[in-house]
């Protein structure tokens, strides 16, 4: 390890995580980067319950080189209780985005993060006011606001009904309003660059304590305590379920060991590298780890990021669960054919427990 990138949860007024400021964010709305071609609302539909996934997060990881000046991948899910498949990423959909240093939509200059913040820039479609993606249908009523299902326009009818009611629609104006049936709570994504040098801590106490930490959680598993995987970060070995002994020690060990050197860490980043598992892959997701090439140049798709367990103890949602979640992408991160705006990547959901609870 060494010179993988990680990134933290970092407080930001969301003012400063729209598309102008071209943020790495979990959770609010999608700051689009491409304002022409955003997915469709069927693309974002699951496969399972035919609801709208929800946006999770958004990583800005642009590089030097001509197509790729401004680039984000982008990462949604299924929230639904029932669609949560263990070592199944069927929830969950990415995509990639990117424009040149010239285009239609933002400045050549990088935006000033001092004053008071920009407006963000809108696309040139109507966006859905409850989740932030396209939104083709409006209010029946007062056609003001616009949403991508009626399951959104019913979460939102509460607090739009007001404004709807209206005698005078100019005076209520719609907000932006937080729900958390739809949206998880914002955050933005600090990434900072590991430093290796700081990785030379004495190996055999961490080893002595590992054995020591090892011995705990075995103790607790044979008393049966349960838990979720959520506090991972914790190293609070008790929170592991009865479920645990299907998983391989010495995987997790090493897990534990380099994600305790920095317990907060909701990703880690690096284009080319190798995810850190949770659990024995042969054992857990040998089949996902069939990626597919490109669909568009045909090169190999090559590892870019993971999601951490920690992210999950930011959304507030018990439904959701997961050891590690990793991205690969387009390895020449190619240019997207005319018309399209976001091109599909590829996503690998890991768990700590093995298909035993699969639906
Ligand atoms: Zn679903
Ligand atoms: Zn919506
Ligand atoms: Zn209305
Ligand atoms: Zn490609």
């Amino acid at each position: 390890m060494g010179d993988m990138d990680l990134g933290f949860a970092e407080e930001r007024g969301k003012e400063w995580l729209t598309n102008r400021y071209f943020p790495s964010k979990v959770g609010g709305k999608p700051a689009w980067l491409e304002l022409e071609q955003l997915p469709t609302n069927r693309e974002l539909l699951c496969v399972t319950c035919q609801e709208p996934k929800t946006f999770l997060c958004q990583i800005y990881a642009p590089f030097e080189d001509e197509h790729n000046f401004h680039r984000t991948i982008y990462i949604f899910v299924c929230r639904s209780t029932f669609c949560q498949d263990c070592n199944s990423a069927k929830n969950l959909t990415i995509y990639r985005s990117q424009l040149p240093r010239k285009n239609k939509f933002y400045s050549e200059k990088p935006p000033m993060e001092e004053g008071d913040p920009l407006p963000e820039i809108n696309p040139s479609k109507k966006l859905c006011i409850a989740c932030g993606c396209l939104g083709p249908l409006s209010c029946g009523r007062c056609r003001m606001v616009n949403y991508c299902s009626a399951k959104h326009q019913r979460a939102h009818w509460p607090h739009h009904k007001k404004v709807c009611m209206a005698e005078n629609q100019g005076e209520n104006k719609n907000t932006d309003i937080f729900l958390p049936c739809v949206t998880f709570p914002e955050w933005e994504i600090a990434v900072e660059v590991n430093d290796p040098s700081e990785e030379t801590e004495s190996d055999i106490d961490n080893e002595s304590l590992e054995k020591k930490s090892l011995e705990e959680y075995q103790n607790l598993v044979a008393a049966g305590k349960t838990g979720t995987l959520k506090d991972v970060a914790d190293f609070e070995l008790d929170k592991y379920a009865s479920e645990s002994d299907t998983v391989d020690d010495k995987i997790f060990r090493k897990f534990k060991k380099v994600v305790n050197k920095d317990p907060d860490q909701i990703l880690r980043y690096k284009r080319g590298g190798k995810p850190l598992w949770i659990a024995d892959v042969e054992q857990s997701i040998a089949e996902q780890l069939q990626i597919p090439n490109c669909e568009i140049c045909g090169s190999e798709r090559q590892f870019e990021f993971q999601i951490m367990p920690q992210m999950l103890n930011l959304l507030k949602d018990d439904h959701l669960d997961w050891g590690t979640l990793a991205v690969y992408t387009c390895s020449k991160s190619c240019p997207l054919p005319i018309g399209k705006g976001y091109a599909f990547e590829y996503i690998v959901k890991q768990d700590l427990f093995l298909n035993e609870n699969k639906k």
